[in-house]
């Protein structure tokens, strides 16, 4: 059995991670990206190494340019849910969207870092605990 797994709203595309998320790359971000992608204030996102991920089904990728970096942003192409982003600084790294994951796989997630504060939306407010992490 694995030790995470998840997928999309349809079913079309499911994955299965054997081995454990990075610690540190539990990460909160206000960016703007982040923003438009899950359609809210900010996301959240579980890193793990993409040799530690099974797939079935293929998500479509869409590639942000951005100045230093190039973002992929992952998501089901018949049901549009957000699976991942990777961006080119870290290319090891698969960043999961939390709200992907199967419930029982993704009710012990916890934020570690937060960024892109400066681009927070007012209305989106985090737990006092977690807004003084960066
Ligand atoms: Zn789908
Ligand atoms: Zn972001």
């Amino acid at each position: 059995m694995a030790d995470y797994s998840g997928g999309c709203l349809c079913g079309a595309i499911h994955y299965e991670i054997e081995g454990q998320p990075d610690e540190r790359m539990q990460i909160t971000c206000h960016c703007r990206d982040c923003q438009q992608i899950t359609g809210a204030g900010h996301a959240r996102s579980m890193g793990v190494r993409n040799d530690l991920v099974r797939w079935s089904g293929e998500p479509s990728v869409f590639q942000i340019q951005h100045e230093k970096s190039v973002v992929d942003t992952a998501f089901c192409g018949a049901c549009g849910s957000p699976l991942y982003k990777r961006s080119s600084n870290m290319p090891d790294l698969i960043f999961f969207h939390v709200g992907s994951l199967d419930p029982e796989s993704g009710c012990n997630w916890r934020p570690a870092m937060t960024v892109y504060t400066d681009r927070r939306q007012p209305w989106d407010e985090l737990p006092a605990l977690e807004v003084n992490q960066q």
